[in-house]
């Protein structure tokens, strides 16, 4: 029987919208702090739950960076900023992200691999294929794809399921199939076209629920795992529910509880541009987190 989508639908709906809030209230000289808290409510005011932490990267960080509590990072003009955002309704996910800045060629670039990507989001296109044209559309844009970043599948309450999505021809002749939920995130940069893994990103992720001694480690432990199960979070939104709980963050980590990511730069300092929708594979591709003012 088919699987029943409008959860999907949902998610990506409110995912999509919180994504161009963002952009509308993202003016050179605002924190980031203030945009991640602004998104995250935005995607509750809309019904949704935070399936990850709003991502802002900023020029070579290509992913993988929320504030801090106490974040004084502004966006400031000349900024390239990616905001990629994340809602879940009921577990399905949506997972988005767009660019703002100056560097129009550099946002194009994935912008375009992107819309060229989707058009082969149809059942029996290989993985390989939707790679090579999203390298080629970089590439005539004279700008390389990031290879060592991919899109994914998608399932409930898990963000990055079953199978990868890259963004050059690496050979996986795996095809898609009628049904499918997926996530293209094509990355595009003047640098080499490689991140590497830097300073912390504040987004962890549960990865074991064994016990801790450390007795507000296993608040911790509690807490994330009723609110978000084996969905990534932000430490900022563990320490407004448990005060004073950022201290058991190294340990949980060192005991194998928690992971932590690490922020993503790219290898040769090279500014970054992303864009990703998740999609629906049919016939004709459904593009699940179109925002009503997308461009
Ligand atoms: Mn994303
Ligand atoms: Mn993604």
């Amino acid at each position: 029987m088919e699987e029943d989508y409008s959860d999907w639908l949902k998610a990506g709906n409110i995912a999509g919208e919180a994504r161009d809030y963002g952009k509308k209230i993202s003016k050179p000289g605002t924190p980031l702090l203030e945009i991640a808290e602004k998104i995250e409510s935005r995607i509750a005011e809309l019904g949704g739950k935070t399936a990850f932490p709003v991502n802002l990267s900023l020029n070579h960080i290509a992913a993988h960076y929320t504030p801090t509590l106490n974040d004084q990072t502004l966006y400031n003009e000349g900024d390239i900023l990616k905001i990629d955002v994340g809602a879940s309704y009921n577990g399905a996910v949506g997972d988005t992200a767009l660019t703002i800045g100056n560097d129009k060629e550099l946002i194009n670039a994935s912008k375009d691999a992107l819309a060229e990507a989707i058009k082969l989001c149809v059942p029996g296109t290989e993985l390989r294929m939707i790679g090579k044209v999203i390298r080629e559309t970089i590439n005539s844009y004279n700008l390389q794809s990031i290879t060592n970043l991919s899109g994914h599948g998608i399932a409930r309450y898990i963000v990055h399921h079953g199978i990868s999505i890259p963004n050059y021809d690496n050979g996986d002749k795996t095809k898609l199939t009628n049904g499918q939920t997926i996530a293209i995130e094509p990355f595009a940069t003047n640098g080499e076209g490689q991140v590497t893994e830097g300073g912390v990103s504040n987004i962890y992720r549960l990865i074991s629920k064994r016990p801790t001694r450390n007795p507000i480690g296993r608040k911790v432990i509690d807490f994330v795992n009723k609110e978000y199960k084996t969905l990534p979070f932000a430490k900022r939104w563990v320490e407004k529910a448990i005060p004073g709980s950022a201290i058991a963050f190294p340990t949980l980590v060192r005991e194998g509880i928690l992971h932590s990511y690490g922020q993503l730069p790219e290898r040769s300092k090279g500014l970054v541009s992303q864009h990703e929708h998740s999609i629906l594979v049919r016939e004709k591709p459904v593009i699940m987190t179109l925002g009503e003012n997308s461009d």
